[in-house]
């Protein structure tokens, strides 16, 4: 399967909603396989990013695909029900920056999230930390929401090459 371009900052379609997903059909199985493949060869070339929002690559669903080293999985249609009060302060970055550079924002620390699985099973699960600051970020994508719309303090902003030898 082909993969596909990731859409960059200024983009105008990374500030649309995406829908959610009715049917799990071959047009949901092909993209799905495409999201994943992208996120993949992104991870292998540029050796770095845990996940992908369906936007990201022009697909205007509500689907994500979160890929580290001790967990791979799919959140289709999610919703965030709860946020904790307490919040992390996150050095966050996007495949839609190229990853050009960082910028320091504030997440919740926990949020609990209904979900549908990869097989259509609802889920609701509690995120915490690292977990929870990703899928923040990525739900956002599907609300056409970027980090940079989280920057409060405008020096918060530091270049990748500054950010792995001060922050990694
Ligand atoms: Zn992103």
């Amino acid at each position: 399967m082909p993969l596909r371009e990731i859409l960059l900052l200024g983009n105008p379609q990374l500030r649309v909603k995406s829908t959610e997903v009715k049917r799990f059909n071959d047009e949901y199985e092909a993209n799905l396989k495409d999201l994943k493949d992208t996120l993949l060869d992104l991870q292998k070339t540029r050796k770095i990013g845990r996940a992908i929002a369906a936007p990201q690559i022009g697909w205007m669903r509500n689907v994500l695909f979160f890929n580290s080293p001790d967990r791979s999985f799919v959140m289709v249609n999610p919703k965030i029900l709860s946020k904790s009060k307490e919040t992390i302060e996150v050095w966050d970055s996007c495949f839609c920056f190229n990853i050009a550079f960082f910028i320091k924002i504030e997440r919740f620390k926990e949020i609990k999230v209904k979900y549908l699985d990869i097989k259509g099973i609802t889920k609701i699960e509690t995120f915490n930390d690292d977990l929870s600051e990703l899928i923040q970020h990525e739900i956002d994508h599907l609300n056409g929401i970027l980090a940079t719309d989280h920057l409060k303090n405008s020096k918060q902003i530091v270049m990748r090459q500054e950010w792995e030898r001060r922050f990694k």
